[in-house]
C-alpha cells in the first residue's frame, strides 16, 4: 500500500491538544474502516467549504484547514459512536453537510474529526400530519423531488439546493428563493433529533405547538455545529401548488418597487417569489427583455390553492406601481436561477467577487440600500457594487449585495476582500440592519457578531460553555 502525505499551507490551523491517533485507532476499531477515511484526497476534501475567499487560496496552493480524519457514519448510532470517541480522546468535531457554507462555518480550523452526515437520508412522509420526517444529511434536491413526486412542496428552495443538506440548513438557519410564502427553515422545523455532548441524543417531538418552556429547536437553529449535531428532523409541508401566476414589472426606482411589495405584503399577501433588482443587477440579468433595460426589474410568482392565488394575483396587479412586463422574464428566472459560474470564472483572473446579505425593517430599508452600495463602492479597486431585494415580510426586507473588484497592488485578495465586508457591515451596523439575513455567521462573520447582539453576545457564549463544556463542538466558529 502507497501512504501519500499532503503538505499544503493551512492558512487558518490553529492545532489543538488532543489524543488525535488514540480517537483514530479507535474510530477503526468501532466503525470500521468503510466510515473512516484518513486519505489525504478525503482530507482535503474537507479542508474547505464554500467560503469565497477560499477559491483565491487554493488557487495559490493553500487551504484553510486540514482535518486529521473524516468520519462518515451511516446511523444515529454512529454519529454518537463517533462523538463519544471524540471527547473522550479531546478531539475537536466539525458537523459537515455539503459545504456549500459560504462563511467558513465547516472550516476544522483546529483540525480533529470531521463528521460527514450525508448518509443520513432516509426519509418518510407523514401525510395526515402534512410533515415529512428525513435524516439530516439529505440532500435538499433529492428531498424536494421525493415530495413533489408525492404531491407535496417543503417549499425550500435556496439558490444551493442541490449542494446543501437538510442538517445544514438547519445549522445554518437557511431560507429559499419561495420563501415570502412558505417562510424560512425555522418556519419548517417542528421536531428535532440532536446528538449532545459528550455523546447523547435528545429528541424535541413534533407536535404542532407545544408551551413547555423556552422552545429548544430554536436554540440548534442556526447554531452552525457549536452546540450539537442534528440527526433528524420532522418538517411543515404543504400540498404540490395547484395554480401558479407568472408577473414581472419593470419601475423607475427601487423606492417605487420596494413600496409596492410593502403594500403587497400589508394586504396580506402572500406571494411565494419576491425579487427586486436594482438598476445595474436589472441590466445583468434582463437585459434581452425591452422595457427592462436601464429600470428596475421585479419577478413575482404567486403560488397555492387556485382560488386564494387568483385573489393574490389581483392584490399584486392592483398594488405594484410600473410597467407590467408579462411571464417571459420570470421564466428566464427560473430557468437561471440555480446559475452560479461568476466566482469560478472571474477568480482565476484575479478578480474578487461575494455576495452579502443583510436586512432592515421597511422604515430603514432605503437607506440601508444606498449606504452598503456606496460604503462597499468607496474602498479603492472596488468596480461594481449593486443588489437584489430578495426576501420579504410585513416588517422588511433582505437585500442581497454583490461586489466585483481587482486589489490594488501590494494588497491580496484576503486583505481586499476584508476591506470590502468591513465597509458594507459597517454601513449595515450603522443603517440599523442586522448584519446576516440567511447565510449565518461561521468564521468570516465572526468578528461583527458581538457588536450585532451587544449583551446577548455573553449569554450566547455562556450557553456554548454549558452544552459543549470542553469546546469541543466545531470550536472557533462564531467566535465563541
Ligand atoms: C451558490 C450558493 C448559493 C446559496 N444560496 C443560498 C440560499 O439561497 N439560501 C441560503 O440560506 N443559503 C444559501 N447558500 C449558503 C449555503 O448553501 C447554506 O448555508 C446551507 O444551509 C449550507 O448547507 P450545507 O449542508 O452545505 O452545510 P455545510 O456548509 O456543510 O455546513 C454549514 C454549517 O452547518 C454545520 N452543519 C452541517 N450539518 C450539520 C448538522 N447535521 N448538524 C449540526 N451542524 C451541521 C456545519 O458545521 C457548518 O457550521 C448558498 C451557497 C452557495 C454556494
Amino acid at each position: 500500500m502507497i501512504f501519500l502525505t499532503l503538505k499544503v499551507d493551512e492558512v487558518l490551523k490553529k492545532p489543538k491538544s488532543g489524543n488525535t491517533a488514540a480517537a483514530i485507532e479507535r474510530l477503526f476499531k468501532v466503525l470500521g474502516p468503510e466510515k473512516v477515511s484518513t486519505k489525504p484526497a478525503d482530507l482535503f476534501s474537507y479542508s474547505h467549504d464554500y467560503w469565497l475567499i477560499t477559491f483565491h487560496w487554493l488557487l495559490e496552493g493553500k487551504v484553510p484547514a486540514l482535518p486529521d480524519v473524516v468520519v462518515f457514519p451511516r446511523t444515529e448510532k454512529d454519529v454518537l459512536q463517533a462523538l463519544r470517541i471524540a471527547h473522550e480522546e479531546g478531539v475537536p468535531v466539525y458537523p459537515y453537510g455539503g459545504g456549500s457554507g459560504v462563511l467558513g462555518a465547516a472550516v476544522p480550523e483546529h483540525g480533529g474529526m470531521v463528521i460527514d452526515l450525508k448518509r443520513l437520508r432516509d426519509v418518510e412522509l407523514h401525510e395526515d400530519d402534512l410533515m415529512v420526517e428525513a435524516g439530516a444529511g439529505i440532500n435538499g434536491h433529492y428531498l424536494e423531488e421525493y415530495l413533489n413526486r408525492k404531491g407535496y412542496t417543503l417549499g425550500q428552495i435556496p439558490q444551493s439546493l442541490y449542494p446543501s443538506t437538510l442538517g445544514g440548513w438547519i445549522a445554518t438557519k437557511a431560507i429559499g428563493q419561495f420563501s415570502t410564502k412558505y417562510g424560512g427553515i425555522e418556519d419548517m422545523v417542528l421536531g428535532l433529533r440532536v446528538a449532545v455532548p459528550p455523546g447523547d441524543i435528545i429528541e424535541l417531538k413534533p407536535h404542532p405547538r407545544t408551551a413547555t418552556g423556552p422552545d429548544l429547536r430554536k436554540l440548534f437553529i442556526g447554531s452552525e455545529g457549536i452546540l450539537g449535531i442534528v440527526t433528524r428532523a420532522w418538517l411543515r409541508i404543504h400540498p404540490y401548488p395547484e395554480e401558479r401566476f407568472l408577473m414581472s414589472f419593470a419601475s423607475e426606482s427601487l423606492e417605487d418597487a420596494l413600496n409596492s411589495v410593502r403594500r403587497i405584503l400589508r394586504r396580506g399577501a402572500r406571494p411565494a417569489v419576491i425579487r427586486i433588482y436594482d438598476r445595474i443587477e436589472t441590466k445583468r440579468h434582463f437585459y434581452r427583455f425591452d422595457g427592462m433595460y436601464g429600470r428596475v426589474g421585479t419577478v413575482v410568482i404567486v403560488e397555492g390553492d387556485s382560488k386564494i392565488t387568483e385573489a393574490e394575483k389581483e392584490i399584486v396587479e392592483e398594488e405594484f406601481k410600473g410597467e407590467a412586463m408579462g411571464e417571459e422574464p420570470v421564466k428566464h428566472w427560473l430557468e437561471t436561477r440555480f446559475i452560479v459560474k461568476e466566482v469560478s470564472e472571474f477568480a482565476p483572473l484575479g478578480v474578487v467577487i461575494d455576495t452579502i446579505e443583510v436586512a432592515a425593517n421597511w422604515s430603514r430599508a432605503v437607506e440601508l440600500y444606498h449606504s452598503v452600495v456606496n460604503a462597499m463602492k468607496s474602498v479603492k479597486g472596488v468596480l461594481f457594487a449593486s443588489a437584489h431585494a430578495s426576501h420579504f415580510y410585513p416588517q422588511g426586507v433582505c437585500f442581497y449585495f454583490t461586489f466585483a473588484g481587482i486589489p490594488p497592488k501590494k494588497m491580496s485578495a484576503a486583505e481586499f476582500y476584508n476591506r470590502v465586508w468591513d465597509s458594507a457591515m459597517r454601513a449595515t451596523l450603522e443603517s440599523g440592519g442586522t448584519i446576516s439575513h440567511h447565510h449565518g455567521i461561521g468564521r468570516h462573520r465572526a468578528r461583527w457578531l458581538e457588536e450585532e447582539l451587544d449583551g446577548a453576545y455573553g449569554l450566547l457564549k455562556r450557553i456554548k460553555r454549558a452544552v459543549d463544556e470542553e469546546n469541543l463542538m466545531n470550536p472557533g466558529n462564531m467566535g465563541v
